[in-house]
């Protein structure tokens, strides 16, 4: 057998793995009773166990020596391997353990603090992770930038100076936009009235199987926080509902579905290898933002939603599609990531990418934090922070150690921006298939540009390839601006 069979058997196993792990995951958030937290964090933490020791088995550096690939999406393959091996090889078996076992912790007193709306503990715990997160950071750069190995685990290839740059430039525009639409006189209300939890999971899955999801292939299921899980044969998504505001669960369920969509349209070939599945954190965000705002909040999908959801729940209240379009992208002022419109999202993730970039450098320390936060939050969206669940303690992901995380967020919006121009050029009739509730064009034409890929090529070739040219923030911009200049009469 070649050393290259022998790498792909083993690393096949490997991602199996991966997925059991994933899917255990999966059942945590959806269907494990209560009582069995304690024994299944010990399952999990034996099958990660496993997973670190293949992951730094000695014979895949000898393999990756001998192999030699038998095709281009086998050089893609190893070079991912390669990627993985060094990262996991770099960082000692002892700071990942105290990493896994203290960020557990963390995660809990965060989630604690968030509840009670306190941040009591949490700083000192987030002090603890951010120590260990720095050791970890300057053992991956190896020289290099501390923040930009951190960030290079869920954005490959991008660097933090390159993302300043590039919010530098998105910065003052955005700033102009929100001021002239808050500025315009013209506020909109939310959706008033009741909307029962049935009639509102029945039109999720409508709308997921509209948008392309295979439940042959995948399941809808019930969450705190709406995620994605798995790849290949097996992608499950999960939504939430408020009775009072039936838009979370459908565009929660539409934004899975985008990041499920690219799982699914993964060429089936790649199953269990490092092909099969998504080229970075930016890329699927740019599936799932593509799907819940470009084409899902649009104003010709918008009126066939409209007379979907008029269908379940009558008039809402409203006028009509146009009113419907109109409260479906309302832009408020708000202290919530997670709920921020078009217009602000980005400038929540500018706020974090620069705190937790200093953060890391070791310019400002976790005690700092909260204050830090406050000051730059009534800076930036002209509002002070009234309590801690609103500002510092509404995310988890520092309490769990990601740091470099945000900004895959905001270059996800970046790239979604590139392909709905892309999209455009290619399908005139867009607009006509959106409002005849005909989306298969363009899931299609995402599934042959992006989602068949996989990982087999590098985040921002694949969106090169994928629009003719590399990506940058301009058409993003420009669609904010073309969509809300004509919302709000600017
Ligand atoms: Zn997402």
């Amino acid at each position: 057998m070649s050393a290259y069979a022998e790498l792909m058997d083993f690393q096949r196993e490997t991602e199996a793995l991966v997925q059991v792990m994933g899917r255990l995951g999966w059942d945590q958030e959806t269907m494990m009773p209560r009582g069995a937290a304690t024994q299944r964090s010990e399952e999990m933490a034996a099958l990660e166990g496993v997973l670190h020791a293949r992951r730094t088995d000695p014979r895949i550096g000898e393999w990756l020596e001998a192999a030699e690939a038998p095709d281009a999406a086998g050089e893609a393959a190893m070079r991912l391997i390669r990627r993985d091996f060094a990262r996991h090889t770099r960082v000692p078996a002892r700071l990942a353990s105290e990493l896994a076992r203290v960020t557990s912790i963390s995660q809990g007193v965060w989630a604690e603090a968030r509840e009670r709306d306190e941040v009591g503990h949490f700083l000192p715990m987030l002090a603890q992770v951010v120590a260990l997160r720095r050791e970890e950071a300057a053992a991956l750069a190896d020289g290099g930038d501390p923040y930009d190995a951190l960030l290079d685990d869920y954005e490959p290839g991008a660097s933090g100076a390159e993302i300043a740059a590039m919010f530098a430039r998105m910065r003052p525009r955005l700033v102009a936009l929100r001021e002239a639409v808050l500025g315009s006189g013209r506020e909109r209300a939310p959706l008033k009235g009741l909307y029962p939890s049935e009639a509102q999971m029945r039109l999720a899955r409508r709308l997921a199987e509209l948008f392309g999801y295979d439940f042959a292939r995948g399941r809808l299921d019930l969450a705190v926080h709406p995620f994605s899980s798995g790849s290949g044969s097996d992608v499950r998504i999960t939504t939430r509902v408020a009775e009072h505001d039936p838009f979370n669960c459908l565009y929660s369920t539409i934004h899975e579905t985008g990041h499920a969509a690219y799982e699914q349209g993964i060429d089936p070939a790649w199953r269990l290898t490092p092909l099969g599945q998504g080229g970075s954190m930016g890329v699927h965000e740019s599936q799932s933002r593509i799907f819940e705002n470009q084409i899902g909040r649009s104003r010709a999908f918008c009126g066939y939603l409209h007379s979907l959801m008029a269908a379940e729940f009558g008039d809402m209240g409203l006028e009509g599609a146009e009113q419907f379009y109109a409260t479906v992208n309302r832009v408020a002022p708000g202290y919530i990531r997670t709920e921020a419109d078009e217009v602000q999202y980005n400038l929540h993730i500018m706020m974090r990418f620069d705190l937790e970039r200093e953060l890391v450098a070791g310019r400002l320390e976790a005690a700092q934090l909260e204050d830090a936060w406050n000051a730059r939050f009534e800076a930036d969206f002209g509002v002070a922070v009234d309590r801690p669940a609103h500002g510092i303690l509404q995310d988890v992901h520092w309490s769990i150690g990601l740091f470099g995380y945000f900004p895959t967020y905001a270059l996800g919006n970046v790239y979604a921006g590139c392909l709905h121009a892309a999209l455009r050029r290619d399908l005139p009739d867009l607009d006509a298939q959106l409002a005849a509730g005909d989306l298969a064009p363009a899931t299609g034409w995402l599934r042959e540009k992006v989602q068949r890929h996989g990982g087999l090529y590098r985040p921002r070739e694949v969106i090169a390839r994928a629009c003719g040219g590399e990506p940058d923030e301009a058409p993003l911009l420009d669609y904010l601006e073309a969509k809300f200049g004509a919302l709000y009469g600017l």
